[in-house]
């Protein structure tokens, strides 16, 4: 059974741009990417004293269950964030996983939709690029219906 994902990718380290491609290109054998969203900047919050986060958002199928797209996605961070790291050093990539059909989830290693992203504009202003009449499963609301009430959408702006 082919399953339509959303996933979120966000990196601030090393060639952020290069990161995104080779996330996208490493998830092809197994989940393939029909849409892209623009690439977006977001400055950090938080600790001020990091680079900026480049964010983007992909629809994708895929044949995999939640959980073994988890750890497909867990073990993409991993490589990518070997190539040019210290072990144990940060990430260079972050991949979540958004929406998973209209499934609703909640498991300790796992909850689906992503339970922080309606409030989160560097989620949010992507996604409502690519998927603004996708319904949030819990919610009942259209992804630009949320993103209305997202505060701080400012901070992010296309590249
Ligand atoms: P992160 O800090 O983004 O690397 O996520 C840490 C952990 O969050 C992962 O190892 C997952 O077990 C868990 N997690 C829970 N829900 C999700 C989701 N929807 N997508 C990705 N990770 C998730």
């Amino acid at each position: 059974m082919i399953h339509k994902v959303y996933i979120g990718l966000g990196t601030n380290l090393g060639d952020r741009q290069a990161n995104l491609r080779h996330a996208a290109e490493a998830l092809e054998p197994k989940v393939s990417v029909c849409r892209a969203s623009s690439i977006y900047e977001t400055a950090p919050w938080g600790y001020a004293d990091q680079p900026n986060f480049y964010n983007q958002a992909l629809e994708c199928e895929t044949s995999l269950t939640p959980l073994r797209l988890l750890n497909f996605l867990k073990k993409i961070e991993i490589n990518l964030g070997r190539v040019k790291n210290f072990r144990n050093g940060p990430r260079m990539i972050d991949l979540d996983i958004l929406f998973f059909d209209d499934l609703v989830m909640r498991t300790e290693r796992l909850e689906i939709p992503h339970p922080h992203l309606h409030l989160r504009a560097f989620v949010m202003v992507p996604l409502a690029e690519i998927a603004p009449e996708l319904v949030h499963p819990v919610l009942g609301k259209t992804v630009a219906e949320l993103l209305a009430d997202v505060p701080d959408k400012g901070s992010v702006t296309a590249l």
